[in-house]
């Protein structure tokens, strides 16, 4: 037997199967390069969900790390420590904010915004205890825990998970006016993806975005941005709703926060809405740990200069004339915003796709039955970024 294969009977042997992976082992990255353990090179156009922005081994996201583990990796929040000010104030400065919560992965950064909107919803907007209502949008995908898997509406998700919690409400998404009714008087946020990622990389209608504000502004509830995937410069702008021109009232923010290194979250607001916590009603024995403060610093960084987003917006523009021209015959549609598309193929499911490209060395996921998802690294090269293309139209001609 393979390498590959040897390893990969080993590993499921002893792993849960609550995934599916490709049939291939990786053991190394740079930039937007991974290779497996048979020395067998591949063009990364998954990007770890988007976690892996600045590609694979970033020389100065490693530098920092490398320095930081020197250091100081780990003191919980009983103490103080001195990455912190500059992580909370920077990022919060890049958000238009002022004040961050951080945490570890992104459903934690979820359940935290769900928290704070029901805390700010009893303490500050008046509702009725008990009442909290929070709208999100059909399709959605916010993590895997008890309460947010509650609100999917996708049943491999939910199947024998519950009873959840209540106090979610669905509209469909892009739906201004179904969200506009189901707001009432015990509404207190609205929770969107403001691009849905796992459904596919789905774009709201044009317009959608700056009506959900309108309607948030006009019934006194939260908008809540979950930019876990499409934010932190993916799209070619640092956040998704930047293409509208929309502030929601809170991000939630992760993956490529940790630079693809650690897991890093953070809920980042205004002080009327994080000002709710009081010492004690919330947190995390990693949450902002001095090794994931200095990492996701210098990942704010980075976004401070706005390289990476000009990367995602000139690279986005190459990524959607070079999908454009894929076979007609074998694509149903094509959604492309930045560096993020996502393909629906026809007459075979993206698992299939996914093989063929892996064959071919190209790393990509399916994301629900015929659609693939492509999120390449920000820093992949113009000329990879066309070859990998290149590959995705050779397997479904
Ligand atoms: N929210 C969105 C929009 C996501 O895409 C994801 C992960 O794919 C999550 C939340 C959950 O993040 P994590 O897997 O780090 O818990």
């Amino acid at each position: 037997m393979s390498l590959t294969g040897e390893e990969i009977d080993r590993a499921e042997a002893a792993l849960a199967h609550n995934y599916h992976p490709l049939p291939v082992v990786l053991t190394e990255g740079k930039g937007a390069w991974v290779t497996d353990v048979e020395g067998r090179r591949y063009l990364d156009l998954l990007a770890g969900y988007s976690a892996l922005n600045f590609g694979h081994g970033d020389d100065e996201l490693l530098a920092v790390a490398h320095a930081q583990l020197d250091r100081l990796t780990l003191t919980s929040r009983a103490f103080h420590h001195d990455k912190m000010a500059a992580f909370a104030t920077e990022l919060a400065e890049l958000c238009g904010m002022e004040m961050v919560l951080p945490m570890n992965t992104g459903a934690e950064a979820v359940e935290t915004a769900i928290k704070t909107a029901r805390k700010w919803g009893y303490r500050v907007k008046g509702v009725p205890a008990g009442r909290a209502k929070i709208v999100v949008a059909g399709g959605n995908f916010h993590g895997r825990t008890v309460t947010i898997v509650g609100f999917s509406d996708d049943p491999e998700a939910t199947a024998d998970h519950g009873p959840f919690t209540p106090g979610f409400v669905t509209v469909p998404f892009g739906d201004a006016a179904a969200l506009r009714s189901a707001i009432d008087a015990d509404t207190v946020a609205v929770l969107i993806e403001p691009i849905q990622g796992e459904g596919g990389v789905v774009l709201p209608p044009p317009g959608y975005l700056t009506e959900v504000r309108a309607i948030c502004d006009e019934t006194n509830v939260l908008f809540m941005a979950d930019e876990i995937q499409s934010g932190l410069g993916r799209t070619g702008r640092t956040f998704a709703c930047d293409h509208e021109d929309v502030v929601p009232d809170l991000y939630v923010l992760g993956k490529a926060l940790g630079g693809g290194i650690l897991p890093v979250s953070a809920v980042v607001s205004r002080r009327d809405v994080l000002g709710v916590f009081r010492p004690g009603e919330h947190g995390s024995t990693f949450g902002g740990n001095p090794l994931a403060c200095a990492v996701a610093t210098a990942v704010v960084r980075k976004l401070k200069t706005g390289e990476p987003q000009r990367r995602a917006a000139e690279l986005g523009s190459v990524f959607a004339s070079a999908l454009a021209e894929l076979p007609s015959s074998a694509v149903e549609a094509v959604r492309v915003r930045g560096l993020w598309a996502g393909i629906d193929v026809r007459g075979r499911t993206g698992r299939d796709v996914c093989e063929g490209l892996l064959r071919r060395g190209v790393l990509a996921k399916d994301a629900h039955g015929s659609t693939i998802r492509l999120a390449p690294p920000l820093v992949v090269s113009e000329e990879d970024l066309r070859w990998g293309v290149a590959q995705l139209a050779a397997e479904l001609s």
